[in-house]
Order: structure tokens, then sequence, then C-alpha cells
């Protein structure tokens, strides 16, 4: 089997790569720049859990426990991406906050999950860089977090043919689809996956779905919209570990210490795909995450940027077959880096088990 990936953030590097190892020829283009490069790299299903989304919670918490062996099974060494599971904390730093705090680890504790309330001196034992407005807090042991843009490169360089460059048009052609690049440029392939995140392929309605699928509209191009998120990171570690901030005044948001760099995030905005940061946004931002943490304050700001979630109206994951030997992976909205090696791995199957029919 001949397989073409059209995107190349988290989704389809990692569909290609599961591609590769089931034996397709594997060829991946991508116009860069995606939400997988502004993700944060938090590996956490159990802080991440909402009320509404408990649908995802086994996916994530499978997804999770998958990380360290597809890691192993591309070797990839868990220094080379910052992988780390020594667990997450998530705080209240004004005591407005405390019931609702309680309430979700309720909710957590309830759903199974291992969660211990902690108090502000067992917090400070856990991480002693936090600040004197925590007042208590859930540690949750077996999260994790990876730098995602150390975890792109790693993929990609195992995934062989992955360009730069835009695709324009995809057509079905004999025996399966014509794709062409920017430069106009043909490729032809058996198969296409199209992992593209908020980049909608508008030129996919050629296309008719084989049937009505959740997540598609009725020409079969994913419902996917864009979920803005503003961040910063510093230069210069002073946290062990990642401290996630609920604030009465400032929202909530987290703090995520990688090797080379410690990103603080993120804003949450229903607002089109403008991707200049806004005063407004990077304040909270940064006033939340200095309240749970203040020795952040001397730290030198080395970047300032703005993602862009691919969500669906259900917040869940999209995995299907819109037309003959055409696959749609998308919709990994607040938890690709999490999810996609997992579903990967699903898409791959799905794929070649079409191609052996
Ligand atoms: C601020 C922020 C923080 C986040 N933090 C976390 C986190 O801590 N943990 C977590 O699990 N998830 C996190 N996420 C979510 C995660 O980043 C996304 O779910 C994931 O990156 C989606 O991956 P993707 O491959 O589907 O999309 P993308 O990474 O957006 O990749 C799609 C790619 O397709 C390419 N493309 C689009 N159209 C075309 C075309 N026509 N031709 C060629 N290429 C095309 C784009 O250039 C892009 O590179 C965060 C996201 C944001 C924005």
């Amino acid at each position: 089997m001949d397989a073409i990936v059209v995107g190349g953030g988290m989704a389809g590097l990692c569909a290609a790569v599961e591609l590769k190892k089931l034996g397709a020829d594997v060829k991946l283009f991508d116009a860069g720049a995606g939400a997988s490069l502004a993700a944060a790299g938090m590996l956490a299903p159990v802080h991440e859990l909402e009320y509404t989304e408990i649908d995802l919670l086994r996916t994530g918490l499978a997804a999770r426990d998958f990380y360290p062996l597809w890691l192993d099974a591309l070797d990839i060494k868990a220094d080379a991406v910052g992988l780390d599971f020594s667990g997450a904390l998530e705080v209240a730093v004004d005591a407005r906050e405390l019931p609702e705090l309680k309430r979700h680890f309720d909710f957590q504790r309830n759903a199974g999950l291992k969660v211990e309330w902690l108090e502000a001196s067992g917090l400070r034992e856990i991480e002693p860089a936090l600040g004197p407005d925590v007042c208590a807090g859930v540690f949750a042991p077996d999260e994790g977090r990876v730098d995602p843009r150390l975890l792109l490169q790693q993929i990609k360089s195992r995934v062989g043919y992955a360009v730069q460059r835009r695709i324009v048009s995809v057509e079905p052609a004999a025996n399966g689809v014509k794709i062409t690049d920017e430069a106009g440029r043909f490729h032809y392939s058996q198969y296409l996956l199209l992992a593209t995140g908020i980049g909608i392929p508008a030129f996919c309605s050629g296309f008719s779905p084989t049937e009505p699928v959740p997540g598609l509209d009725v020409a079969g191009t994913p419902k996917i919209f864009p979920v803005r998120g503003e961040m910063v990171s510093v230069g210069g570690g002073v946290l062990k570990t990642t401290v996630r901030i609920r604030s009465k005044r400032f929202g909530r948001g987290y703090v995520v210490p990688h090797p080379e760099r410690t990103i603080i995030g993120s804003t949450s905005e229903e607002r089109g795909r403008d991707l200049s940061p806004t005063f407004g946004g990077l304040s909270d931002v940064m006033q939340r995450a200095y309240c749970a943490v203040p020795a952040l304050y001397d730290l030198p700001v080395t970047e300032i940027w703005t993602g862009l979630r691919p969500a669906t109206l259900s917040r869940k994951p999209v995995v299907e077959k819109i037309a003959p030997r055409v696959f749609v992976f998308n919709g990994l909205y607040r938890h690709g880096i999490l999810l996609a090696p997992y579903l990967a791995v699903q898409v791959a199957k799905t794929m070649a088990d079409d191609a052996n029919r």
C-alpha cells in the first residue's frame, strides 16, 4: 500500500510512522506552523478531565500509558524529548477557588482516578517554588509531560519522506487519489490521510462521503473550528513539577517545565484564526502564573505565540473514512500531544485493513 499524508503535526506524523510500521510507502506534505508546535506538552488526562468530557477519559489514560512504549518502539529516548512522568499539581491561588477545586477533586476521585488533596505545606514538599498565595491543591502522581517541539523533530526524522509544501487540491484518480501541491506538482497514491488540523481541506468537498459521519458536514469536510491559545515561554527553570493554576481573577492556566524552556499558558478563546497575541490574554496568562510561582518574575521571556486547537463540536477526535481511500484524522483539540500516538495506531490499522479488503 502507498499513502500520502497531508499534515505534519502530531496527527499526521504519528499516523505516518504507524503506516510505515505496517509496511506502507508514505509521503507526507505539511504547510508548517500547526497547533502541535504551539502546545505545552502536558500528558495529563487526569487534570485535563472536564465534566462534559468523561467519554475521553479512558482513551486519555490509555494514551498516557502507551507513551513510553510507543517512544521505545521508535527508539526515541525520553531525555531527547523531555519525557517526564513525575506527576502534576493543580493549585488554587485564592480561597474563592477552593470549592470548585474540591468539586473537581471529588469528580476525579469518583471516576476512580489517582489523586491526592494537599494543603499548602504538602504541596511545597512536592514543588518548593510555589508562592504564598497557593492555598491548596491536587496532586496527580502519574501525569506526564513532553516537549512537543523536540518530539516532533524526532518523529519527523523517522517518517523519511516529509516535505514542507502546501497541498492545494485533492481529486479522485484511477485506483487512488491525485493531489496537487502549491508548486503545481501532481502526486498520486492509493490512499490519502488528511490530518490538517484547522487547515480545513475545502478542496476535499469534491469527494462524496460514503455515509454521514460524526464531525463531518454533508459535503464530507470535517467541521473543525479553531480554539485559540496564547502562550509565553521563559528561559531557565524554577519548577520541578507541572503546575496547573486556578485563579478567580485570572482564570485557569499552567506552567510546564521542559529541559530547555518553561512554557506558561494559556488562553482558550473561540475567536477565529487571528494569531495576534492580545494584551488581555497575555496579561491573564502571566499574572496567574506569577501568583502561583513568583520566582518566574526574573526569568527572561524567550517567546510569545498563539496556537489554534482543532476542535469538533462534540470535542471528540475524528477518525473517519470520508470517501473511498480517503481518511481524516482530526479534532484532537486540547489533547493532541497526548492522544495522537495512541489514536494513530488505530488510524493506520483502519487504513491497512481497508487496503487488504
Ligand atoms: C496553546 C496550546 C496548548 C496546547 N497544549 C497541549 C498540551 O499540553 N497537551 C496536549 O495533549 N495537547 C495540547 N494542545 C493541543 C494539541 O497541540 C493539538 O491537539 C494537536 O497539536 C493537533 O495536532 P494536529 O496534527 O491535528 O494539528 P496541527 O498540529 O495543527 O497540524 C496540522 C498540520 O497540517 C498542515 N496543513 C493544513 N493544511 C494543509 C495543506 N493544505 N497542505 C499541507 N499541510 C497542511 C498544517 O500546516 C499543520 O502543520 C495544545 C494546543 C494549543 C494551541
